[in-house]
């Protein structure tokens, strides 16, 4: 298979228009058989109850190039199965997850050129989105919607690759006390586009969100989830209902544990403790994983010791680690690697 004709090491984390993508209707209580189609544009009435009511969710996972030159996804079962509790909390219908898989198997192999090669540092992106298409102005959920993936080459999704960035404490909440946090949905990403304008033009990376009840937990940032390191190496990762839960964060608590032998703790964390942490590390499938150097409190400095300049050690060895399974250096659990190709 030819590739396209890219500079692959030098690529952003930004939208190229692929060649193909997935699409399937849902209409009379029914998912259609689906298609590969190549028109990137959508025409949508425009009632559609994904423009009145933001009623859409999605996911968002990567195909890559392993060292054997297979084309793979990492534990796309687990996006197939949160758009399921996604699409439910906005009363949508469930895409079916063997559905799904399948989807993403078709849509990765009719753009394999746009897979970029092993070794590159570039991924194939793949968002599988879903909506409601028919007109809707009384509040009410549509009756008909449209599952779509596309997919996209992407580079690192932090500029400057492993070095720790900065980040603050929002002034803003992520999500309400009991909303919808837990779900992958635009409706979180639209509320969080204010704060995280607000970090970029005061130089943050992102915002640390904490909880909009008390504001005294740790919850996550825009995109990603958090991990730190204690002292003695212990990886604390937050627990809350109106967090995502971060696929990422999930295989990482089993790579510290199966395979670094390390402690893990999956706990509420409150703010207080952050100054007693060594490492500090955001987490998700578009950063991996980000090192964090230091949190900025409104103006009032945390600074994480083991990972200011360079990723800290432990961040290090879980980086590696999941790298290494997910490009098939290292063996990976049983079900976690999906081949396509
Ligand atoms: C997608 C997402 C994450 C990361 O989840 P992964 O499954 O690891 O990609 C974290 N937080 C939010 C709000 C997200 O939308």
């Amino acid at each position: 298979m030819e590739k396209k004709d890219i500079d692959w090491g030098n690529i952003g984390f930004g939208y190229m228009v692929a060649d193909y993508r997935y699409v399937s209707y849902y209409k009379d209580g029914k998912w259609d058989d689906g298609a590969i189609v190549s028109d990137p544009n959508i025409t949508l009435n425009e009632c559609a109850g994904v423009f009145q009511y933001a009623q859409t969710v999605f996911e968002g996972l990567k195909a890559y190039t392993t060292e054997d030159g297979h084309i793979v996804c990492f534990r796309p079962d687990l996006n197939a199965s949160r758009m399921v509790d996604s699409a439910e909390r906005l009363v949508m219908p469930p895409f079916p997850e063997d559905r799904f898989l399948d989807a993403v198997k078709q849509v990765v192999k009719a753009n394999e050129a746009w897979v970029p090669p092993f070794g590159s540092g570039a991924t194939l992106y793949i968002r599988p989105y879903m909506m409601g298409i028919n007109p809707v102005i009384g509040v009410k959920p549509a009756d008909e919607y449209m599952f779509r993936i596309l997919v996209t080459p992407v580079g690192p999704y932090f500029k400057g690759g492993a070095k720790p960035i900065t980040i603050k404490v929002s002034d803003y909440d992520r999500a309400a006390p009991r909303g919808t946090g837990d779900i992958k949905a635009g409706l979180n990403y639209a509320m969080s586009l204010r704060p995280i304008v607000k970090a970029h033009e005061e130089g943050f990376a992102e915002n640390m969100y904490l909880d909009s009840g008390s504001r005294t937990k740790v919850e996550e940032t825009g995109g990603a989830n958090f991990i730190f390191i204690t002292k003695d190496g212990t990886l604390v990762t937050p627990k809350s209902d109106s967090i995502l839960p971060s696929i990422t964060r999930r295989s990482i608590m089993v790579v510290a544990e199966k395979y670094l032998g390390m402690k893990v703790e999956h706990r509420e964390v409150y703010f207080d403790e952050l100054k007693d942490f060594a490492e500090c590390g955001l987490c998700g499938t578009a950063a991996v994983i980000s090192p964090v150097g230091k949190i900025n409190d409104h103006g009032k400095e945390i600074c994480f010791p083991a990972g200011m300049e360079e990723m800290g050690p432990y961040t290090k060895k879980l980086y590696d680690t999941l790298t290494g399974i997910q490009m098939g250096t290292i063996e990976a659990p049983e079900g976690w690697i999906y081949t396509i190709d």
